[in-house]
C-alpha cells in the first residue's frame, strides 16, 4: 500500500477550543481515500510532535516487528548489566540500550529496587489517593446553560470535595445524545485513602 510522507516544520497554536488547524498546504496534499481523513499526533524521536495521516500511521504500526513486542507481561525488574539494561518479565529477560519507565510510581519503585534503592525509595514515597468518578445526566436546558469548553477544575482554596468535572458531551460528543448534558465529576482526597476502603457516605452537595 502506498502511503504519503509529509515533510516540513510548522509552528501551530491550539485555539481556545483546543483545536489545531492543519495548514492548508498539508490538507491539499492529502487524498482522503488514500490517506484517510484523520490524523495521529505523536511525540517523534526528536521529541517534537509529528503528524501522520491516519492510514500512514496504521501502516507504520502494522510494520512493527510484532515478535519484538511483549504485551501483557508485567516487568519485574530493571537492572544494569554489561553497560546495558536487563529487563526481566516473567520467564523472559533481555538486554536493551535504553529504557523508558512509564508505569505508576509504586510499580516503578518495585521494578527499580535492584537498580537503585534510593530512587526506588523516592518513588515509593510518592503518595496516591483513591478517587471516585460520578456521572451526572441532565436535560437540554442544563446543557444550554453550561459554558463552552471541556469542563472545569476546582481550586484547592475553594475547600470543595469536587476536584474537577468534565463536560463529557463536549469532550466526547459520541457519548451523549445531542440534547443532553453528561458531566463526569471527580472526587478525591480528604476521607479517601488508597489503603482504606473508599467511603462515599459524605457525597452530598459540594
Ligand atoms: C477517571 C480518570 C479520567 C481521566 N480522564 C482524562 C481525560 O479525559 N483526558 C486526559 O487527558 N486525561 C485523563 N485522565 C488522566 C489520564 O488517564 C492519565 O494522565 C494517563 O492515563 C497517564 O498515562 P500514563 O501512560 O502515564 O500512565 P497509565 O495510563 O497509568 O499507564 C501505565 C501503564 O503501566 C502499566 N504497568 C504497571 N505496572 C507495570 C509493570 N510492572 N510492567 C509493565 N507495565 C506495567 C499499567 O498496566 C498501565 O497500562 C483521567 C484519569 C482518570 C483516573
Amino acid at each position: 500500500m502506498r502511503t504519503t510522507v509529509l515533510y516540513g516544520e510548522y509552528e501551530l497554536a491550539v485555539d481556545d477550543k483546543n483545536r489545531l488547524s492543519i495548514p492548508s498546504e498539508i490538507r491539499k496534499s492529502l487524498d482522503p481515500e488514500r490517506d484517510g481523513d484523520k490524523f495521529f499526533l505523536v511525540v517523534g524521536v526528536n521529541h517534537r510532535l509529528w503528524l501522520y495521516p491516519d492510514r500512514a500511521y496504521e501502516t507504520l504500526v502494522s510494520k512493527l516487528n510484532q515478535p519484538s513486542l511483549l504485551t501483557n507481561g508485567p516487568v519485574e525488574s530493571i537492572q544494569p548489566e554489561d553497560a546495558r539494561w536487563k529487563i526481566s518479565a516473567g520467564s523472559k529477560s533481555d538486554q536493551f540500550d535504553a529504557v523508558i519507565v512509564a508505569v505508576p510510581a509504586p510499580a516503578a519503585a518495585r521494578i527499580l529496587s535492584i537498580c537503585s534503592s534510593q530512587l526506588s525509595a523516592e518513588l515509593a514515597a510518592i503518595s496516591y489517593s483513591s478517587s471516585i468518578t460520578v456521572g451526572l445526566g441532565y436535560d437540554r436546558d442544563v446543557r444550554e446553560s453550561l459554558p463552552p469548553g471541556f469542563g472545569f477544575l476546582v481550586p484547592r482554596s475553594e475547600g470543595k470535595r469536587l476536584l474537577a468535572a468534565t463536560f463529557v458531551h463536549n469532550k466526547f460528543p459520541h457519548r451523549a445524545p445531542d440534547d443532553r448534558a453528561l458531566l463526569r465529576c471527580f472526587f478525591a482526597g480528604l476521607t479517601l485513602s488508597i489503603h482504606g476502603q473508599a467511603r462515599a457516605s459524605w457525597l452530598g452537595p459540594t
